[in-house]
């Protein structure tokens, strides 16, 4: 078996999934309107210590640590998630848990991995208390942080991940799978939407559109080499 057909077979993927021939459009990435605060690039280090000293929100006061985000600072592909949970509080990393490696191995499917070639960062920075939903307020204090880290970046492509990061960085109310196998735009980048990995751990058959998801993404990169 190869190391693909592994990792598939690990996730519960295999036989079923099957590359296949799409059509997809993908759009021109429309400016999103930002404020002066919101665009100041001040660089990683000034942006860094900014997060971590934040206490812009009462999240400050929960948290164990921030969790600013993780990978290759220079990658092509941007991964947002909603918030850290309790595993990512204490480690001080996203997506470190279970769904973590969910993500990892459906990442290795497509070569991609948060040490080479993605970057991987949440709305908030900080873990709501008891894994709550993230309030308005919560959001609107942290998108500073996340526009600059799209600015340093320059990622090719988002990927947002579950329908609270779909829903918040598209401003709308609607389903995740009305959102799915179009390309929208997030601070001028294009953003595709899929589920969030603890949701796929919990969904075993929405794996394949995952996947699907996944390779419609790598298609629409690929247009943009
Ligand atoms: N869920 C998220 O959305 N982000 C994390 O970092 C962990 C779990």
């Amino acid at each position: 078996m190869t190391r693909r057909a592994e990792i598939l077979a690990e996730m519960g993927l295999a036989p079923v999934w099957r590359l296949r021939a799409q059509r997809e459009e993908v759009r021109a990435p429309q400016q999103e309107g930002r404020t002066q605060e919101e665009v100041v690039t001040t660089g990683w280090i000034p942006l860094k210590a900014a997060v971590s000293g934040c206490t812009r929100c009462a999240l400050h006061q929960t948290r164990t640590q921030t969790v600013f985000g993780v990978g290759d600072e220079d990658a092509d592909w941007m991964l947002i998630g909603e918030a850290p949970g309790a595993e990512e509080d204490r480690l001080g990393d996203p997506f470190v848990g279970q769904a973590g490696r969910l993500l990892d191995n459906m990442l290795a499917a497509i070569g991609l991995s948060r040490r080479e070639n993605v970057y991987i960062a949440n709305v908030l920075k900080c873990r709501p208390p008891g894994n709550r939903n993230p309030s308005p307020d919560e959001v609107e204090k942290c998108r500073p942080h996340l526009l600059q880290q799209i600015e340093l970046i320059k990622p090719k492509l988002i990927l947002a991940m579950g329908r609270f990061a779909a829903q918040t960085l598209l401003k709308t109310d609607a389903s995740i799978s009305s959102l799915r196998g179009r390309v929208h735009s997030y601070a001028g980048v294009p953003l595709i939407v899929t589920y969030h990995p603890a949701y796929l751990l919990r969904t075993l058959e929405d794996k394949a559109k995952a996947w699907q998801d996944l390779v419609f993404a790598r298609k629409t990169m690929a247009g943009k080499a």
